[in-house]
């Protein structure tokens, strides 16, 4: 009597992608419930079960669903809006502020049924996902009927969802214990990078996976740049340094590691940990070439993921694939590198170990969950099919087909795609909701990029409005006696300083914009060594705010910003029309006079070659304050002997411009 199951698919070229990597022609599968009852030959299989349906696969290839090993997938929402920029640029520039804008729980929840889509269509089933608002992924995955590892993101800045780390870490155990024995979703926790993390997050989070056993989600060695970084800050690579910090000790998901060497290799397929390889987003932000062959060869569990849609720009496993293979033999030189059977071996079961489910999914066994595909074969573009070797429908899979050429997509034993018609989601509506979005993100965008000020405004962190100062600058032709002036005065001295800045004035097409100074600060010790280094940006005015006798100024207000990025970043970001430089040696004396502070820099610019300066200056609060500290700024000039020299009104970048 033949055992009743609920599918039967039969007439099908079956690649199980198991330990074998065992196919059958004519291949028949079983299905009941949500698992795969039996795999095998046709004749064998339909003698042993009866159906409640059965497929008739017409020839297709019938294969486990794609896993698509590292996304973001609410980012469809923001595909395409800034590309062909630096990662720096473009995620703090661009993806951060918009982010910051627009993410809600319901951003998420359209960007997540979008993507869900996108992806069936193309024959995935299973997505490792990080984002904020990540249950609403989750809930809109499972609605979708689609299998997702989900990373609640932590990081060290203010996110869309989390005002601090401690919120995001409290929402990240609280989504866990919610979704822990959820069919289709694994919940998980994803620190975002070490670069956005402090130690202590890491530490928490490791924490937090080990206590729930869940997957830990994050991005490592994705640039040079982050390891030379890592390098210089901790004195060891990246692998090494969140392997102190517990991570290894997780179910660890590392997206990218494009630059480890061989030892970080060895630690992370000792750990036991999996690998998430992007081509295209390595490509396209130009990252370098993962040593993806080296991983492999080391027993590394290498999944290969899309990356973010802001990054790829689409979610097409079968594209990665491909280029997976072709990267891998372009890089070491060898068209053996990377043949097809185990380029598609890591996009379906290597992909589900790496992702910490292998005994759920990623391959066409007993006993696994029914995630299958159909992929037609047959179609101009893969024709003829050749029967020769059992290497022939590998090669047919990873370097012809298309994601256009997936027919029907099952997952958790219920039907998600049936001959191209989507069943669980209603694309022309998403459709229709995704372009009202990207028309609000672009009027956001188009009021930003209107003004320097909103501009730095938007890349976040701490921006002051500076108070009012009193100052006055005189030219002199030596500095040796002022040198000696303070020497005399010593006692009113609070602190004393020796700088060398390094100055870049942008200037821009609207000179109401004012200009924009980016400014390097090397403090020199006493043997004339570089002991520190501060950035500064700082938006400067057009206007002055008044006069005073003697040629003493009230400056203007001025914005002020810790660059916590390279003049590069600002340079791509900001795009003035030109720049300036400019160098000077300050000397900087704080000092008290009459119950006042001042500060007296005496400068010798450099670059260009413009002399000696002198420069008192004070902060004021209001007009009287104001008159007061300018008599004393008058009072200071000749107790320093330089009332002689010659009074400059404008700053050094007016004088280099004026020259
Ligand atoms: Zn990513």
């Amino acid at each position: 009597m033949p055992e009743t199951i609920d599918i039967l698919f039969s007439n099908a070229l079956v690649l199980t992608m198991d330990r074998d990597l065992t196919q059958y022609l004519p291949g028949a599968v079983a299905v009941k419930g949500d698992s795969i009852v039996a795999v095998g030959y046709e004749d064998e299989i339909k003698k042993e079960y009866s159906a409640r349906e059965s497929i008739d696969c017409d020839g297709k290839v019938l294969m486990p669903g794609l896993i698509n090993a590292h996304t973001h997938v609410p980012m469809t929402l923001l595909r395409g809006l800034a590309d062909d920029l630096r990662l720096d640029v473009w995620l703090m520039g661009y993806m951060m502020p918009v982010e910051r804008e627009f993410v809600s729980p319901e951003f998420v929840r359209l960007g997540t049924l979008l993507a869900c889509a996108e992806q069936i269509r193309s024959g995935i089933t299973t997505f490792n996902d990080m984002y904020y608002f990540e249950e609403d992924v989750a809930k809109a995955a499972a609605e979708a009927g689609m299998r997702a590892v989900c990373g609640q993101t932590v990081m060290k800045f203010a996110a869309p969802d989390a005002a601090s780390y401690e919120d995001s870490l409290a929402m990240a155990r609280d989504f866990i214990q919610r979704w822990k024995d959820h069919p289709l979703i694994v919940p998980a926790v994803s620190p975002h990078a070490p670069y956005t993390c402090t130690a202590e997050i890491l530490r928490a989070t490791a924490e937090l996976a080990k206590e729930f056993d869940v997957p830990l989600h994050t991005h490592l060695a994705e640039t040079a740049f982050e390891v030379d970084n890592m390098r210089n800050e901790n004195g060891m690579p990246v692998i090494p340094y969140v392997k102190k910090q517990g991570l290894l000790d997780a179910k660890l998901i590392a997206a990218h590691c494009v630059h480890v060497d061989v030892g970080e290799i060895r630690s992370l397929q000792h750990a036991g940990a999996g690998v998430a390889h992007n081509p295209s987003s390595n490509l396209k932000l130009a990252s370098g070439f993962a040593p993806v062959m080296k991983m492999l060869e080391t027993g590394l569990n290498v999944g290969i993921g899309t990356d973010g849609p802001a990054s790829n720009n689409d979610l097409d496993m079968f594209e990665e694939v491909r280029l997976a293979a072709f990267i891998a033999k372009a890089v070491t030189n060898d068209p053996t590198s990377l043949p097809a059977p185990r380029a598609l071996l890591m996009a379906t079961r290597l992909g589900a170990q790496a992702l910490h489910i292998g005994h759920l999914t990623g391959s066409v066994e007993t006993g696994k969950r029914a995630d299958l595909i159909l992929v037609d074969v047959s179609p101009i573009h893969n024709s003829p099919s050749f029967k020769r070797g059992a290497d022939n429908a590998y090669a047919q899979i990873v370097y012809a087909s298309k994601s256009t050429d997936v027919s029907d997509v099952m997952v958790n034993g219920r039907w998600l795609m049936r001959d191209r018609q989507l069943l669980t989601l209603k694309e022309d509506e998403l459709l229709i909701q995704a372009s009202e979005v990207a028309k609000k993100i672009d009027a956001f965008l188009i009021e930003r990029e209107q003004s320097v000020l909103s501009k730095l405004i938007a890349l976040g962190g701490s921006l002051e409005q500076e108070s009012f100062e009193v100052q006055v600058k005189v030219k002199i032709t030596e500095a040796d006696p002022i040198v000696q002036a303070m020497k005399r005065e010593k006692s009113k001295v609070i602190r004393e300083r020796h700088y060398r800045e390094h100055d870049v004035y942008f200037f821009f097409d609207d000179l109401s914009q004012g200009r924009l100074r980016f400014r390097e600060d090397d403090f020199i010790d006493d043997k004339g060594n570089v002991t520190n280094v501060r950035s500064r940006l700082t938006l400067i005015g057009q206007k002055r705010e008044g006069a005073f006798e003697n040629e003493v100024l009230l400056s203007r207000s001025r914005y002020l910003a810790p660059a916590s990025h390279s003049l590069r970043f600002y340079r791509e970001y900001f795009m003035p029309k030109s720049e300036i430089a400019i160098e000077k040696d300050r000397l900087r004396w704080l000092i008290k006079y009459k119950d006042t502070e001042f500060f007296i820099n005496l400068d010798e610019v450099t670059e260009p070659q413009l002399g000696y300066f002198l420069e008192i200056k004070s902060r004021t609060w209001s007009r009287r304050d104001a008159d007061h500290k300018a008599q004393l700024v008058s009072e200071l000039l000749s107790l320093l002997g330089a009332s002689s020299g010659e009074p400059v009104t404008e700053d050094y970048i007016d004088i280099v411009r004026a020259g």
